[in-house]
């Protein structure tokens, strides 16, 4: 071999050595992360619960948007919805002077619209439901900081207050925030409050959700344990976890890093849902647009997360992100003719199944994905910059697709 072939070939064998050296563990990741064939979008809507029956109306409203955007299939777009079962009952509670907890739950005649909007939504194939809790707090921590903050019995004593009122900190279901830093709960209480929460599902829909929403992203071990248990087959990441509340109240820094059909404990899987659609905070389609191009040139599934309180805010702001949504979908379908519409499980149950025509099985296909992986992995920024490697495989990743 000539000098001049030499020289770069060595360079470049030895910037992929230091990159694997450095970087193992990340470039087993993201080859084994799931690579899409076809574009997918789901749209992923938490915080749904106990509410006055005009949120029944708007999730009718949403069902009936839903249905009338299809893709290339004939499938109708889906949004899950992060079901919260119950919410405390703050009369009660404070009838007591914050001695007990009581709650007020979905199983209420009070509440028959909002069930049978999501019953008849799910029999539509536009709704999915998810586990977000039977009560976006944990009961306890919420009853030690009422008994010492009256803007907490103030909110008690609402009976039109939401959980997005709460304060950040004791939104974080599976942690005690009462004092922060906030400390683990005991796994006997996680599993008995899983169980518990199963149990009215299964009493109000005949069926119990195999797809978990940690609220605000804050879970650890023992709640994916008692998840598994419980049937929790996929756990919706923002692609970390955390595991704590800063003395602040904010999010403790990241545990770990997730990507697409990792395992964690228990055996339940991760989906990452990391696109953001709120449109009361300024979120626009054309952000969606950008968001699924990104996403699909990864083949990576888009997940776009979404909150109620953008449907049930003044009817201005709700018909306004009603309007936005189906801009945005309908856009999708229209720069992706062949984007997929499905829900949540069945996205993780094609990752889990070999063959399945949502999945690129072509080897040099899926070199390219994994080159192009690389180039917009954060982590690796760096390691990619200082040995040159950002500017070579750009080429290379081109080369596979001529080839
Ligand atoms: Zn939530």
């Amino acid at each position: 071999m000539s000098l001049l072939l030499f020289v770069p070939f060595a360079w470049f064998a030895a910037a992929c050595g230091l990159l694997w050296l450095s970087h193992s563990r990340v470039l087993a990741r993201l080859w084994h992360e799931p690579a899409l064939a076809v574009p997918v979008v789901i749209v992923e809507s938490d915080d749904w619960g106990p509410g006055p029956a005009a949120d029944g109306e708007m999730l009718e409203r949403l069902a009936r948007l839903l249905a009338g955007i299809r893709d290339a299939d004939g499938a109708a777009a889906v949004m899950t919805l992060g079901v919260v079962l119950g919410k405390p009952d703050g009369a009660a509670i404070l009838a007591d002077d914050c001695g007990s907890y009581r709650r007020s739950t979905l199983d209420e005649p009070r509440y028959t619209g909002i069930v049978q909007a999501m019953r008849n939504g799910c029999a539509a194939g536009v709704f999915a439901l998810q586990r977000h809790g039977l009560e976006h707090c944990w009961p306890a921590s919420l009853l030690a900081c009422a008994r010492q903050n009256a803007a907490l019995r103030a909110w008690l004593a609402d009976p039109d207050a939401r959980s997005e009122a709460l304060p950040s900190a004791l939104q974080s279901r599976w942690v005690d925030a009462a004092e922060r830093p906030s400390s683990r709960l005991p796994e006997g209480e996680i599993r008995a409050a899983v169980t518990e929460e199963a149990a009215l599902f299964c009493c109000l829909f005949a069926d119990v959700p195999t797809v978990a929403v940690p609220n605000t992203f804050v879970w650890d071990d023992a709640v994916e344990r008692a998840w598994a248990e419980s049937g929790v087959r996929w756990v919706v990441t923002c692609g970390r976890r955390y595991e704590g509340r800063t003395a602040e109240g904010g999010l403790q820094p990241a545990a770990r890093r997730i990507v697409n059909d990792e395992t964690g404990a228990g055996g339940v899987r991760y989906v990452v849902r990391d696109a953001y659609f709120e449109p009361m905070r300024g979120h626009r389609a054309e952000q969606v647009w950008q968001a699924v191009a990104e996403r699909t040139a990864l083949a990576r599934p888009t997940l776009l997360e979404t909150h109620r309180e953008n449907f049930i805010a003044s009817p201005d702001i709700a018909r306004a992100s009603l309007a936005e949504l189906g801009r945005a979908l309908e856009g999708v379908c229209r720069r992706h003719p062949a984007v997929r519409f499905l829900d949540t499980a069945q996205l993780g149950e094609a990752f889990r199944t070999p063959g399945s025509p949502l999945l690129m099985t072509d080897t040099r296909q899926r070199a390219g994905v994994f080159l192009r992986r690389l180039l917009a992995e954060p982590d690796l920024s760096r390691t990619l910059k200082l040995s040159g490697l950002r500017f070579v495989l750009p080429l290379v990743v081109r080369m596979l697709g001529r080839m």
